[in-house]
């Protein structure tokens, strides 16, 4: 049956629109197209300008051209991959000549008798008119447009093997007209005209088929527009019915600071002393604290975070840190134990490995109300766990965890909600710390703990090995400690691995030392083992994998090698180094990379200038673009397809305001006229996410 009377709906499925059968349908939901309304919202993710095609006698040098024609004669001149292609196109009017620079290759794609399309700047060359590395299109004449086109912007789409470009294109094409009327509009008439903002049919309509780059940037302003505005107001939201939320007020008295002081072996720097203050008055109110507690690798937030807690128990009630690695959770659980040995406090440590048994008794006790401090895990997480009156929630490295592990901690207690702080070691760039998390109050912790050596970091390549071998020996034999670090337990012969390198120290340079591997598939036993030796110093050198990025903290280690080093991310690098220049010896870190790529090569020189997290975390953004940025995926947001954060500044200001001004008119969006925004921006959000 002919489909061409029968109209499409935005909820048709995709197999309904003409000349895309089952088998397309098919490839066309792999790329999240599964109906009309989604091909419609498939955004092209550049236009490409074609030009208006022109007989070949009438062509101007000094332009960009079109033009279509016979191919009437080709040949590779000059040697092998480095020689050009020749190709001479005619039209009924003249002759154009065509050069390709370094692709002989075309020889085999392009023949005499093709039909070709062409389009490239136009040059003078004799008596003809030449373009150079043209872009051609081999004109199948079924397929192509059956006169000469004129200029326009052509779409282009993410596509995949299956379904090039153009066929998406094709697809998005059969369905617009009917489409197009039927996209309702969220926002009103008047608010957009103010804006000058189109509506959202016409922006689509802009965007698969624009007239020209005029109105691919208005389609862009308005969908970007859309991007900022929800994210504001689904930010702002939260924080009304955060505010909306009761929490436990924890009591907080001269004596209450004086008795946690106590516990901790060092006085607080300024920094920490200003973060303490920050939580101190946030957990005595009665609504949940939302805080970020951001310092730099090394900055001191665990004695942070433990004076959090220790608020909790002081007012009788419970805390739970959550950390992303067993061997972290252990590390806190040891050093805290360590802290509140002779107190009252009874403090446990709940990860995935502990055996049945135990965790049963512990989960008991978590229930009871016995213990007063659980360190753990997102084993935390599970259902089994079940607190008495939990009161401070803290996620340390909040970076590694995904927005739902986050809510599920907060969800921990009856009730009224715990307040909760995250920790991170990655900063949010001072550029996006208000639209990303808006819905966070932040303290940051400015400055290191006194007497802390200097961080020097060198970058060398495998040819230096016996240099980098001797720095290990060297230290060594200080009596200071190492890491080694690879990407890999094992690898096979691809890359240096904990295995090989192991074992080449242990036969060679560093025979007689005491050497270890720590990685993730350790037994849980061997692995606290190891690591309570290594800060006993009873271990000169671990070798290991990324397991030991955050939170390990062993003063002594003054030196660390990573290998393979610009395959590490910005961030990581950052907080591998951070193991060292922990105690007052000189750090040294040396990086072992051969560059492959551009942005590892960028990343190498950003880490080498700077030990400054915050700097870092800027350079990172710059590199990486905002959409990739640890930070902004874990803030909960629906990815930005259209806007972005760093160019699109002036608008993001105002959607602010506006979603500032629209919450205060209409603090919960339920008015009638709102139905359709606010089901939208649920829908945005409860989609998003990990
Ligand atoms: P991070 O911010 O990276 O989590 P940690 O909390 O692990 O840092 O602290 C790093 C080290 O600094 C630990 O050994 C800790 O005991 C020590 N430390 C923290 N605060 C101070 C301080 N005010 N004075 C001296 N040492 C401190
Ligand atoms: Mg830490």
């Amino acid at each position: 049956m002919n489909t061409a009377s029968t109209k499409l709906s935005l909820t048709s499925p995709i197999e309904s629109v003409p000349g895309v059968g089952p088998q397309k349908g098919k490839v066309l939901r792999a790329l999240g197209a599964p109906s009309v309304a989604h091909l419609v919202h498939y955004l092209p993710f550049r236009h490409e300008r074609e030009e208006a095609e022109e007989t070949i006698q009438k062509i101007v040098p000094g332009q960009n051209v079109a033009a279509r024609g016979e191919i009437t004669a080709t040949r590779v001149a000059g040697r092998g991959r480095k020689g050009r292609f020749e190709a001479v196109l005619m039209d009924e009017t003249g002759r154009l000549d065509l050069v390709w620079f370094n692709q002989a290759y075309l020889h085999k794609k392009i023949h005499p008798g093709m039909r070709l399309l062409v389009q490239g700047e136009a040059r003078r060359r004799g008596p003809y008119i030449q373009i150079a590395n043209a872009e051609w299109k081999a004109l199948d004449e079924d397929l192509s447009e059956p006169s000469r086109r004129d200029a326009r912007m052509r779409p282009v789409y993410h596509a995949s093997e299956q379904m090039p470009s153009a066929e998406i294109a094709r697809a998005i094409e059969a369905v617009l007209d009917d489409a197009l009327p039927q996209i309702e509009d969220h926002l009103p008439e008047a608010f957009r005209t103010e804006r000058d903002l189109p509506s959202l049919a016409e922006a689509y309509r802009m965007m698969h088929r624009p007239e020209d780059e005029r109105e691919v940037s208005r389609a862009r302003r308005r969908l970007a527009y859309d991007e900022l505005l929800f994210l504001q107001l689904a930010i702002l939201k939260q924080r009304v019915e955060r505010s909306e939320l009761a929490a436990p007020a924890l009591p907080w008295t001269k004596q209450i600071d004086e008795r946690i002081r106590a516990r901790i072996p060092f006085e607080l720097t300024s920094g920490q002393n200003e973060a303490v203050a920050d939580i101190a008055k946030d957990l005595q109110l009665e609504h949940p604290a939302n805080r970020l507690v951001q310092g730099d690798v090394g900055s001191g937030k665990t004695v942070v975070a433990l004076y959090a807690m220790l608020m909790a128990v002081a007012g009788g009630k419970q805390a739970a840190m959550m950390a992303p690695t067993e061997l972290l959770a252990e590390q806190h659980f040891d050093s805290i134990s360590r802290l509140l040995e002779g107190s009252k406090v009874r403090v446990e440590l709940l990860t995935a490995s502990l055996p049945p048994a135990d965790r049963e008794r512990i989960e008991s006790d978590i229930t009871s109300g016995d213990v007063g401090i659980v360190i753990g895990t997102h084993a935390l997480l599970t259902e089994s766990v079940k607190f008495d009156d939990l009161a401070v929630a803290i996620i340390d490295e909040q970076h590694r965890f995904g927005v739902h592990q986050r809510i599920g901690l907060r969800g921990k207690a009856e009730g009224s909600s715990p307040h909760v702080l995250v920790m991170t070691a990655t900063p949010i760039p001072r550029s996006l710390t208000q639209t990303i998390f808006g819905d966070l109050d932040i303290s940051t912790i400015r400055g290191l703990p006194p007497g802390r050596g200097v961080i020097e970091t060198q970058v060398r390549t495998p040819a230096d090995r016996a240099e980098i071998d001797a720095a290990l020996a060297e230290r060594i034999a200080k009596g200071e400690q190492a890491y080694i670090v690879l990407p890999a337990i094992e690898s096979g012969d691809r890359l240096r691995d904990v295995r090989s390198t192991l074992e080449r120290l242990e036969t060679g340079p560093l025979a007689g030392r005491r050497l270890a591997a720590v990685h993730g598939r350790l037994k849980r036993d061997t692995r606290r083992k190891i690591m309570e030796q290594f800060r006993l110093g009873k271990i000169d050198a671990l070798v290991a994998t990324t397991v030991i990025e955050v939170g390990v903290d062993v003063p002594n280690a003054s030196l660390m090698v990573i290998e393979h080093a610009d395959r590490f991310g910005l961030a990581q690098l950052h907080q591998l180094r951070g193991r060292v220049g922990r105690g007052a010896n000189d750090a040294l870190c040396i990086l072992v990379a051969e560059p492959v790529t551009p942005d590892g090569a960028a990343r190498i020189e950003a880490i080498a200038s700077t030990t400054d997290g915050f700097e870092l975390a800027e350079k990172d953004l710059m590199i990486r673009g905002p959409g990739d940025l640890a930070g902004v995926r874990q803030s909960g947001a629906p990815p930005m397809r259209v806007a972005d954060l760093l160019r699109d500044v002036k608008l993001l200001a105002l959607a602010r305001r506006d979603a500032k001004d629209w919450l205060q008119r209409s603090p919960k969006l339920d008015k009638p006229e709102e139905a359709l925004l606010s089901r939208r921006l649920s829908k945005a959000f409860r989609e998003s996410g990990d």
